[in-house]
């Protein structure tokens, strides 16, 4: 899922949890996951532990 900074920090981790157990948003480009489209910080991007989505592959 291709996703801005901004978005992305809507969407959970599926590795975070805050100390009671609870899901944690996701960091985008302060986490080492996080991988730009293009490599073209600032625009869009996508959490790397799923591997690359289909349209960024192209
Ligand atoms: S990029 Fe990092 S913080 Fe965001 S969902 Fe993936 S692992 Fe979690």
């Amino acid at each position: 899922m291709l996703l801005t900074e901004n978005e992305a920090k809507f969407k959970f981790c599926p590795l975070l949890k805050t100390g009671d157990d609870k899901m944690k948003f996701c960091q985008g480009p302060m986490c080492m996951m996080w991988r730009w489209k293009d490599n073209e910080p600032g625009g869009k991007g996508w959490c790397g532990l799923s591997g690359s989505p289909l349209a960024a592959s192209r």
